[in-house]
């Protein structure tokens, strides 16, 4: 496995400005795997310089040219996806069959998305006696979290670099080797020097230096609500733009004349998917009274399947959680949920068996959670589903709409029509009717304090640029 140990700044690998470090560990035998420097503010000073040298020249390239730029780093991202995925199992502790197929195959495409896009995208239009210019915002600071590490690396640098604009990005601690391995990909892909930079460290270092350094036009952070304020309120201040992808608290409603099974088993493997480290997760499952206790018992048979076990191993489903912290997190909700009332169906606040090494946590179904619960409002962040009753439709939207978050949902019902009706009055940035799939050219972003500003596709692109109009 690569561990650089310098940061990527001006088309080369150069010494970090200090001597601090940070370890690497392999959540499923706590094992350090790697070290990486940890950048100081005068590293992010050095890249975000580097990044605005190379503004002006990258402005100026045609779109269709930085759009043959980006497919020759989706290319190399394709040709590397085997050491991908094997470095995100090894620091994120995905199983690897999902790995493969998620973590190191879905930036591929979204790469390529940009690669189009740039070449196809109108960057002028005729309004009037107005030509209106689509212009790079300028320097972005990318900073992201570990859970998808190499999908929100991509998902914010390509469209940075196809709309013109040059990048530093600020990684997770928990998963640099997945961040360094995309800038040895944008190095093959033959970007011009300062570009794209890279700098490893923490978020209270490196992370604030850079959403706060006056060289930064655009700061697009992902990660949780609460840095997300800090970084917001930071970005405010210097009237810098700002895009949040924040957390999530998303709910599935199931419709009577629902297929029940369909809708329950699905929505359980959605929160387990990634060991229910995902932003859009689906925990909240809300089934009507009459067909409550059955769902009950459909989500309990469908954890079955889900049993802890090494993520190296291609059978295994899922892995641990990141980190020491994390478990801790998870396991500290679940012990929440039981003394606020909630029935404990299946899993528990222990590791699972014979996985005492490893920062593992049992699979856990809740029933009988209320909408006023800590574990019905907060964002887990775990394999944890809560099952939810409601009488009416009118309750269910209640209860969908009632947290502060708005990120993603889904509904099921017997036909479209009258899913998709319910859709519309749900407060949320996504909605998956009858288990529609995921999209990657769709808009992804939340409503309410899951977020500001959308990732993925064109509205993926037009957040990193900013308009002029000349008048004729
Ligand atoms: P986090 O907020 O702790 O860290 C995210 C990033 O911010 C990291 O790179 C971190 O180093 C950096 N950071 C930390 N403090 C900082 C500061 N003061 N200034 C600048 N940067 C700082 O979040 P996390 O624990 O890494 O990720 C988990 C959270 O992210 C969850 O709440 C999850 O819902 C959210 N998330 C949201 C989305 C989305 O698209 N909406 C996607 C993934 C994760």
């Amino acid at each position: 496995m690569i561990a650089h140990d310098g940061m990527y700044i001006d088309g080369s690998w150069r010494p970090a400005a200090g001597r601090d470090t940070t370890e690497v560990v392999n959540p499923a035998d706590e094992q350090v795997i790697g070290v990486v420097p940890a950048g100081t503010a005068e590293d992010v000073d050095a890249a975000v310089r580097a990044a605005r040298a190379a503004l002006p020249a990258w402005a100026a390239t045609p779109p269709a040219r930085r759009g043959e730029h980006l497919a020759a780093l989706r290319d190399a991202l394709a040709a590397r996806q085997e050491e991908v995925a094997a470095t995100v199992t090894a620091e994120l502790g995905s199983p690897i069959g999902f790995a493969r197929r998620v973590h190191a195959g879905v930036p591929v495409a979204v790469a390529g998305s940009y690669a189009e896009l740039a070449a196809e995208h109108a960057f002028e239009e005729r309004i009037g006696n107005s030509t209106v210019l689509h212009e790079p915002v300028g320097v972005v600071a990318a900073i992201t979290p570990w859970n998808y590490p190499l999908h929100q690396i991509v998902a914010k640098v390509a469209p940075a670099l196809a709309a013109g604009c040059t990048v530093v990005l600020k990684p997770a601690e928990d998963t640099p080797l997945t961040a360094q391995l995309f800038a040895e990909c944008v190095a093959d892909a033959g970007f011009p020097a300062g570009v794209f930079n890279l700098v490893t460290g923490l978020g209270e270092v490196a992370g604030r230096a850079l959403a706060e350094h006056g060289g930064v036009d655009l700061v697009s952070f992902t990660g949780s609500t609460a840095v997300g304020r800090s970084v917001a309120a930071a970005a405010g201040a210097a009237i810098k733009r700002v895009a949040l992808e924040l957390g999530g608290k998303s709910a599935c409603v199931v419709l009577p004349g629902a297929d029940l099974t369909r809708a329950v088993t699905t929505t359980v493997a959605d929160v387990m998917r990634n060991a229910g480290q995902s932003c859009n997760a689906l925990t909240r499952l809300l089934v009507h009274a009459d067909h409550y206790e059955e769902a009950v018992r459909i989500a309990a048979e469908a954890v079955q399947d889900y049993v802890p076990g090494d993520p190296a191993d291609p059978a295994t489903r899922m892995g641990p959680l990141v980190s020491a912290a994390q478990r801790e997190r998870v396991t500290g909700y679940v012990t929440r949920g039981i003394e606020e009332g909630a029935r404990l169906v299946v899993g528990g606040p222990g590791a699972p068996e014979g996985r005492e090494k490893g920062h593992y946590v049992r699979p856990t179904v809740f029933a009988d959670v209320t909408p006023g619960m800590t574990i019905a409002q907060e964002e887990i962040f775990g394999p944890v589903v809560c099952v939810m009753r409601y009488e009416d439709e009118e309750e269910a939207l209640r209860i969908a709409n009632g947290t502060v978050y708005g990120l993603a949902g889904a509904v099921w019902a017997q036909d479209e029509e009258r899913a998709a009706a319910f859709a519309r009055r749900m407060d949320t940035g996504q909605v998956d009717i009858n288990g529609g799939r995921f999209n990657l050219l769709a808009p992804f972003g939340g409503h309410k304090q899951s977020g500001i500003g959308r990732e993925l596709g064109v509205h993926g692109l037009t957040e990193y640029l900013q308009t002029k109009s000349l008048q004729f």
